[in-house]
């Protein structure tokens, strides 16, 4: 991953296992999503009688401490790491959102987003500081005025756009995805409970089995009474984002029964194959890279070698960097070693080019450290469209590809070279069809219909 590379979408958690430090296990899987989020993390839990909540803005291990989750004591608990994709970054705006009427409570935690905001928004009057769809579906939740399952049934079938949610009442844990599950939820077994994540590698960390993914129009129910299902809505298809194979989820997750490292080293030989490159060593852009550079070098016959070190704890402090350092850019981020480097030519594979700045200053970064000729081989097709489902290239304007060919791009990035995977490629690399995902971004083509008005801080907006 590089800054060209989509941002973030959201990880959630979610547990039901009394007589286990569920706040803790909450720790430890969003630690495991925290590539997912890195804006601000959070942690609801109840001891069947009340539910609190915890969030702050900031990363899993700057907002959580021994003395916070001493104090999160419970059976059950929800966590939220946080990208920002409507709102803006505040306080209010960190998750699990949180509602009570005095007697009853329930906390939600949102990936997706919506895309008929505005009509939500008008039946809840947008009452409350926050300014998010998930503030909005957790408002309309309580509403409601009954019980979580009953208001969760009523509710959920109203919402169009991408949603997987992790919600909870005092006694209950439950988990949703949209009709056409956009954005993916597992459900794991602990010995004496229950588990949901966004990603099978939050599974694994807490030691929990994986037991199936939760369905596109599921809602899921975990608690006392084991696991329970209901379909709230039918699935006119499954349209799982295909970005989480490229670049949004953990190598050593799994979705549709294959670990995304397989399928991105399986996109690095595709790729080597269409577009073969001219080079002494193939190098990847840390860390999405890494699986795919492989895939490439093993398919080229092309040795694999580290040309860039990731400076892996920069990319989200707190604290500005100087003008001076923020003009190096990308240099926070990625160091080139140049050893390895000097007078070769190289075949640098990376997920995708979003805005091309970041890619530009990596080419030259690399030619500045002596490489002889900077071949860019992307694993994902160019990206022409925006995204209205919850990742953060929402406007035509930003994506270069929209608005030039891929020559121009490449003289824009300044690389010898320049190619990109075919849709075709990346699909087959994940060994499902290609009905069974969203590629709007590449192809245009919206699973879900997206409304005229849609921008990241509508909800600001009077
Ligand atoms: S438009 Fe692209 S990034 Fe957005 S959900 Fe679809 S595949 Fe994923």
């Amino acid at each position: 991953m590089n800054g060209d590379s989509p941002r973030e979408a959201c990880g959630l958690f979610g547990v039901w296992a009394p007589g286990e430090d569920v706040a803790r296990l909450a720790y430890f899987g969003l630690y495991a999503l925290q590539h997912r989020g890195q804006e601000s993390a959070g942690i609801a839990v109840s001891d069947g009688h009340n539910i609190l909540v915890y969030r702050e803005l900031g990363l899993v291990s700057q907002v959580f401490d021994e003395r916070t989750l001493s104090t999160l004591q419970g059976d059950l608990a929800i966590g939220h790491t946080r990208y920002s994709t409507t709102g803006s970054t505040t306080w209010e705006n960190a998750q699990p959102s949180f509602k009570t009427d005095g007697e009853r409570g329930l906390a939600l935690g949102h990936n997706g987003n919506l895309v008929n905001t505005e009509e939500l928004a008008e039946q809840v009057g947008r009452r409350g500081p926050a300014t998010t769809d998930s503030d909005l579906v957790a408002s309309l939740l309580a509403a409601q005025g009954r019980d979580l399952e009953t208001a969760a049934l009523r509710v959920l079938p109203t919402l169009r756009g991408a949603f997987s949610f992790v919600l909870m009442d005092e006694r209950t844990v439950f988990g949703a995805r949209d009709p056409h599950g956009l954005r993916p939820l597992a459900i794991g077994r602990l010995e004496g409970g229950w588990v949901l994540a966004s990603e099978t590698a939050a599974l694994d960390i807490v030691g929990a089995e994986y037991v199936r993914e939760v369905e596109p129009g599921e809602l899921v129910m975990l608690d006392d009474r084991g696991l329970r299902s209901i379909r709230y809505a039918d699935s006119p298809r499954a349209a799982l984002c295909l970005f989480e194979f490229v670049y949004l989820a953990r190598a050593d997750s799994r979705l549709y029964g294959r670990t995304v490292h397989e399928a991105r080293r399986g996109m690095g030989r595709r790729l080597a194959a269409e577009a073969p490159a001219p080079a002494d060593v193939v190098i990847p852009v840390p860390d999405t890279g890494h699986s795919a550079a492989a895939g490439f070098a093993e398919s080229s016959g092309i040795p694999y070698g580290e040309g860039l070190i990731k400076n892996r704890y920069v990319h989200r402090t707190f604290i500005e960097p100087t003008p001076g350092l923020r003009q190096r850019g990308v240099r926070l981020k990625l160091n080139p070693l140049a050893d390895a480097i000097r007078g070769k030519r190289l075949a640098v594979v990376d997920d995708s080019i979003v805005r091309g700045t970041t890619t530009r200053q990596i080419v030259q970064m690399l030619r500045d450290a002596g490489a002889r000729e900077v071949h860019m081989r992307i694993t994902s097709p160019p990206i022409r469209w925006p995204c209205y489902y919850g990742i953060d290239m929402s406007t035509r304007e930003e994506l270069v590809a929209a608005g030039m060919p891929v020559e121009e791009i490449r003289d824009f990035i300044g690389a010898d070279s320049l190619a990109y995977l075919s849709l075709t490629g990346v699909v087959e690399a994940t060994g499902a069809p290609a009905d069974t995902f969203c590629r709007a971004c590449f192809d245009g083509a919206y699973p879900i219909p997206v409304p005229e008005r849609t921008s990241k801080h509508l909800l600001e907006r009077d």
